[in-house]
């Protein structure tokens, strides 16, 4: 069986490498030349954590072939993964743009042979129809599956290898049969691709996760719908913190005892900044827009983008309210993070970005910021308006901080301790964006402690 993966992005070149190590034949097909020449090189062009070794020894033992050609990529492929980028359109709708010009390459180079066309990018609901009667119209031989996909970036190798569920959305039952099989192939490998990778499988069971074969049309809305909810779960309890912040109430004891009913359950229920990144946002605006083609308005979604979106901009104002002369105008404000998560250098949609630009635009600070990781990415600095100071060393940036914002739960920043920070900042507002540090231990310091509902 030889695979190729087309767009090796964070989804490509994770699913590329994983597969290469479990033992298949492997063209990662890429447009980007760059992006090719660095997995030439034997490691990935992102920070993904243990994600090297993997790509190390793929490329050394010949299995992965990162190429730019269709031709090359395409002839001996039996199965074809699409994971190329599908971003929003200005109005929110799913960019299908690099979607449909894999189909469009696909049609033109293959011919008549038999292949399996597995789409692993997000897409909205009702595009595996017009792919699919592209394909019968052009007269190709293609088996269509949507198999979506829902690695997290920073746990992408675990969620891969220990996953939930496989979602299989296919008309063609044999075609089915061959992509769960492939991936029951993997998961019989997945002890050794974990030790190679140097990931800890401590606490990890033998058990298989779920194969869940549906129709097309089901598998793309699984996927939207499942972002979606998490997104809304999500804010809804950034919409209760702001109730905690004004009755003086804690969000962590609330939705600590929220989440204890089963029914709830207590993950996505962390109040703070928001989510950002190159999935939720554009899945919420994607769904919204798939509802408006279909003639149903999702309000409840219109909603969620408004309260994330106000949440940068809130914890701006409840920092201003608690600094000296209730202002940050003029003073030294130091922003720890600018990924989106912790465990990416992911930084698209990154409220923490957004944190870094409203406290110049907005508060008129003097803003420093630090983020080990995501610096590395040059696209991560463009991002930030200008008169932002980028500060390389941790230790340097905290240095004489009037305020600390940390907007990104780093394990390095929320490791320090409370004494750590209070010794090195020069004024006493400690802004604690993602709820990621005792209150109690903070003030203990002589600092003065903000997080978000609490
Ligand atoms: P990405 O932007 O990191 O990667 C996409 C890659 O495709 C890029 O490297 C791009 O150069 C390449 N590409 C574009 N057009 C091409 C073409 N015609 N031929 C070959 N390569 C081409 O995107 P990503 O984050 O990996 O996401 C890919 C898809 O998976 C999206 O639909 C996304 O919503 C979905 N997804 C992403 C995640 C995640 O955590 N990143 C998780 C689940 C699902």
């Amino acid at each position: 069986m030889v695979v190729t993966i087309i767009g090796a992005g964070y989804v490509g070149l994770t699913q590329a490498t994983i597969l290469a190590n479990a033992g298949f034949k492997v063209y990662a097909l890429e447009v980007d030349q760059n992006r090719v020449d660095i997995i030439k090189s034997g490691r990935s062009f992102f920070y993904e954590a243990n994600l090297d070794p993997l790509v190390k020894n793929a490329v050394e033992s010949g299995l992965l072939i990162p190429t730019t050609s269709y031709e090359e990529a395409l002839h001996e492929a039996d199965i074809i993964f699409s994971c190329v980028g599908t971003p929003d359109n200005p109005d929110g709708s799913s960019n299908l743009t690099y979607v449909f010009d894999v189909v469009n390459k696909l049609i033109s180079t293959i011919g008549d042979s038999q292949k399996i066309l597995v789409q692993k990018s997000t897409v909205p609901v009702g595009t595996g129809e017009k792919i699919i009667k592209q394909l019968s119209d052009s007269g190709s031989n293609v088996s269509y599956i949507s198999n979506p996909e829902f690695l997290r970036e920073g746990s992408a190798l675990i969620d891969s290898l220990w996953f939930d569920r496989i979602v299989v959305g296919g008309n063609d039952k044999s075609a089915n049969q061959v992509i769960v099989d492939l991936y029951k192939q993997v998961t019989a490998q997945r002890i050794n691709v974990a030790a190679r990778a140097g990931v800890s499988i401590q606490g990890r069971d033998s058990k298989e996760g779920e194969y869940i074969t549906t129709s097309v049309n089901s598998a793309e809305l699984i996927k939207v719908t499942a972002n979606a909810f998490l997104a809304t779960k999500i804010t809804f309890a950034n919409s209760i913190a702001k109730l905690a912040d004004a009755a003086h109430a804690d969000i962590n004891e609330v939705m600590s005892a929220v989440g204890a009913d089963p029914r709830i359950g207590r993950s996505f229920l962390n109040a703070g900044r928001g989510f950002g990144g190159g999935c939720f946002p554009k899945d919420v605006s994607g769904l919204i827009s798939s509802g408006i083609e279909y003639g149903v308005e999702i309000d409840i979604l219109h909603a969620v983008t408004q309260e994330n979106n106000s949440m940068p901009g809130y914890i701006i104002e409840k920092a201003a309210d608690a600094a000296d002369g209730a202002t940050l105008a003029g003073k030294k404000v130091t922003v720890l993070g600018l990924s989106y998560k912790a465990g990416t250098s992911d930084i698209r949609r990154s409220p923490s970005v957004a944190i870094a630009n409203l406290l110049v635009e907005r508060a008129g600070a003097i803003v420093r910021v630090h983020d080990t990781i995501a610096m590395q990415d040059p696209k991560s600095v463009e991002v930030l308006v200008d008169d932002i100071t980028v500060i390389d060393d941790l230790n340097e940036a905290i240095n004489d901080a009037e305020v600390v914002f940390v907007a990104t739960d780093w394990p390095e920043f929320t490791s320090l301790s409370a004494t750590y920070y209070a010794n090195l900042m020069s004024g006493k507002l400690f802004v604690d964006c993602m709820n990621s540090f005792s209150p109690d231990a903070i003030r203990a310091a002589g600092l003065t402690y903000v997080g978000v509902g609490r």
